[in-house]
């Protein structure tokens, strides 16, 4: 039976396991933030991989690092980090939001005058969910806090028409599998909820799979990666990377005939990867702060994700994902759901339905 050991234990992890099982293999998340777990001994043929960027230096997290089999070593400290991440991609040319790195002697002035007069400021590493990024204002800010000083980089406000991404994989021999482009609205810097495909951004897939593809080429990288970009027009301009299974490829469980999890288990361990077959259309919707419903489960074509994690405001602890073969069931099951979700979900849903109808 074949092993993976995962850096890491939250949702991407158990996700992995599950999709590890009827394949044969014996999936492994661990959790490297716990100072008093024991290393894990895998064997030799073991193969390790990561469903974050992160990881403190615990006896674990050193244990499977250390392995011969960890899948894209020098990967993660380069996209770890957004100055690092910034400078591969335009050392290929890859578009990317302009950007400068914060440095002890940068000076907000500095700032407007290079990237404009709104500006992003994103801590190098650790940011998730929007978390770690401060916007500033000419006129209203005319200092850079200092504790941002050494430990962030500024962007240019991009004047986005919406957020995609893509999804995709580079195995062993080089070959690059892709799922079809997905579109995302994010509220207050947290995904709520994709939709893929989307005939409307079939034109955007050839530009987005050079971009990423180049990506994967130059890492030599090997498994799955995403890959978030803003739309300006016909143009995509890269957000971030994310070396690892992604939110956004969540819609694949339900949507393609190898979600993206087992993607990344093929690619890693040497299996066969056609191109997954893709089927209907996919919604999926985040669970964000929000305790369990059963009544998610009424719906024969709903599909929920559950974390198991405490509930807590602005944490995911879910998802849904919703496949059906016409719009009209999709809108049907949208309209079903919002009876049993916040408020704050109506906004969410009606982009939702717009987007479909
Ligand atoms: P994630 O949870 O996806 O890892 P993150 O905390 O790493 O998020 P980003 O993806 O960099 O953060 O930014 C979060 C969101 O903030 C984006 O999805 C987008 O909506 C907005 N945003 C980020 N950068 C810019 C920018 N340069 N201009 C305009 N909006 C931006
Ligand atoms: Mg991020
Ligand atoms: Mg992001």
């Amino acid at each position: 039976m074949k092993e993976v050991w995962v850096i890491g234990a939250g949702q991407l992890g158990r996700m992995m396991k599950y999709a590890g099982t009827p394949l044969g293999i014996n999936v492994h998340p661990v959790n490297v933030d716990d100072p008093d777990l024991a290393a894990p001994s895998p064997g030799a043929d073991a193969v390790i991989t990561a469903e974050r960027e992160l990881w403190p230096q615990t006896p674990s997290a050193k244990a499977l690092q250390a392995h011969a089999n960890f899948r894209n070593k020098s990967v993660f400290g380069r996209t770890a980090d957004r100055k690092t991440q910034k400078e591969l991609i335009d050392s290929l040319g890859v578009a990317t939001a302009k950007w400068l790195n914060v440095e002890a002697d940068t000076d907000a002035a500095q700032c407007y005058e290079q990237l404009g007069e709104t500006v992003l400021l994103k801590r190098r590493s650790g940011g998730y969910d929007g978390r770690g990024q401060l916007w500033l204002k000419q006129g209203d800010n005319d200092t850079l806090p200092d504790d941002w000083k050494n430990s962030a980089i500024a962007e240019e406000k991009c004047p986005f028409d919406e957020e995609v991404s893509l999804v995709g994989a580079r195995t062993e021999s080089g070959e690059l599998v892709f799922y079809p482009l997905t579109l995302n609205l994010h509220v207050d810097g947290i995904l709520m909820a994709s939709i893929s495909p989307l005939p409307r951004l079939g034109h955007l897939q050839a530009q987005a799979e050079g971009m990423l593809g180049a990506i994967l080429e130059e890492l030599d990288y090997v498994g799955v990666m995403a890959m978030e970009c803003f739309r300006i027009g016909d143009r995509l301009i890269v957000n971030e990377l994310a070396p690892r299974v992604h939110n956004s490829g969540h819609w694949t469980q339900a949507g393609a005939s190898i979600s993206q999890f087992e993607m990344h288990l093929r690619a890693i361990t040497g299996l066969p990867l056609p191109k997954p077959i893709v089927r209907n259309t996919s919604v999926m919707i985040n669970l964000i702060g929000i305790e369990y419903d059963e009544a998610w489960l009424s719906y024969a074509d709903t599909q929920l994700h559950w974390y198991n994690k405490d509930v807590r405001p602005g944490r995911k602890v879910g998802h849904i994902n919703i496949n059906d073969s016409s719009i009209e069931y999709l809108c049907r099951a949208l309209d079903h759901l919002q009876s049993h979700l916040s408020d704050n979900y109506i906004e969410v849903l009606t982009w939702v339905r717009a987007e479909l109808r």
